[in-house]
């Protein structure tokens, strides 16, 4: 069987151990699971309440327009429904975007590092991907800028960035824009977007009413407590939304994902709360990364990135204290998880360096 060329240099995704088998393999009663920016105190309660008693309902297709949610979002966010395309995840709009724009003529830039998906599906469609390394964890918008050209279709700003946590501010971003050529999609992901504090962060979705080439992406896994019902969306420039919708698959947010996030989006004040109990935590954890001179980003997100060429010493420490956490080839991230689980990693920290 031929596949695409592509393909060949790829691995598939392949999970992590599980928690059981880390809790097996280094003896551990207890696991704190760091690794994922998943929001450590769950979802609304109000979300579980709309799924009970949805199981008469399984044997029917959800509502591929995901009619309610989109009308709840639009109004949230004070945009036109059609302005908006859902996906399983925020995964799923990356690849909706990147099959519509990209081919292997084309090239896609974007910063290194950041999220990871940006890179797989330019591989799988086969473009030139032209990565710019981060200047201290910050995308650096002049060489990004000087890479694109009349073949570049996409560029990715993830704002605040994953691994790095920094983030892009107001001016910056508008300047960047504004001198980016009209048939250049600047798409900008802002996974995160529910826990940035910093006054300057930009206010994207003004930026939809100015520039046509412009998309924002925001999810219902992270901040919402969504992750594993599988719920994000784009939104962008009407015309542009749908041709994307074109590539989408008709059911691809299931009803259950819609359900919940209706219910998870009308209970903002459990996002508040989640929103200062990160804030706390972060502000812990880089007081103590302060105190005991270890290199980190400053983040706006849900997680911190520690410099470090030591980073898998650090790895297998936590992880023998039973923490979870992600390793980078230059660090490693931390989830912040809650009041109580960021104490006990302060105090086994304390224990490790
Ligand atoms: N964008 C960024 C920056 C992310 O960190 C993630 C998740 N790690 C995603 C998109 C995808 O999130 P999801 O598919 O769960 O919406």
């Amino acid at each position: 069987m031929l596949v695409k060329n592509q393909l060949l240099s790829l691995k598939a995704y392949e999970p992590g151990k599980s928690v059981e088998e880390i809790k097996k393999d280094y003896g551990l009663a207890k696991i704190t699971k760091l690794n994922s920016n998943e929001n450590p105190y769950g979802s609304s309660p109000k979300a579980a309440e709309a799924l009970a008693n949805l199981s008469s309902q399984f044997a029917i297709y959800p509502d591929g327009g995901a009619m309610n949610l989109r009308a709840k979002v639009a109004s949230h966010l004070d945009v036109d429904e059609d302005q908006i395309i859902f996906g399983a995840g925020l995964d799923e709009v990356i690849q909706i975007i990147s099959r519509a724009l990209l081919t292997p003529d084309s090239n896609t830039v974007m910063a290194s590092p950041t999220f990871s998906q940006y890179k797989l599906h330019a591989v799988i469609e086969g473009a030139e991907i032209r990565e710019i390394a981060t200047v201290d964890g910050c995308h650096d918008l002049n060489t990004m800028l000087s890479q694109i050209d009349s073949q570049t279709r996409i560029v990715w700003i993830c704002n605040p960035n994953n691994p790095t946590g920094t983030y892009v501010n107001e001016t910056a971003l508008k300047n960047f824009i504004s001198r980016v050529p009209k048939e250049t999609l600047v798409v900008i992901d802002e996974a995160y977007y529910e826990y940035v504090t910093a006054e300057d962060f930009p206010h994207s979705l003004s930026l939809l009413k100015d520039f046509d080439n412009v998309m924002v992406l925001r999810t219902f896994s992270k901040a919402y407590g969504l992750a594993g019902l599988r719920v994000g969306y784009g939104v962008g420039n009407k015309e542009f939304i749908q041709r994307l919708e074109v590539t989408r698959l008709p059911f691809n947010t299931s009803r259950l994902a819609q359900i919940a996030a209706e219910a998870a989006l009308e209970d903002q004040d459990f996002i508040q709360g989640c929103v200062k109990i990160n804030e706390k935590g972060l502000n812990e954890l880089q007081a103590f990364c302060k105190r005991h001179k270890i290199d980190f980003y400053p983040s706006q997100a849900n997680f911190i990135f520690i410099k470090t060429d030591k980073g898998h010493e650090l790895y297998e420490s936590l992880l023998q204290k039973g923490y979870i956490v992600r390793l980078f080839p230059n660090g490693i991230r931390i989830t912040i998880g809650t009041e109580e689980e960021n104490k006990n990693l302060l105090a086994d920290f304390e224990d490790i360096i």
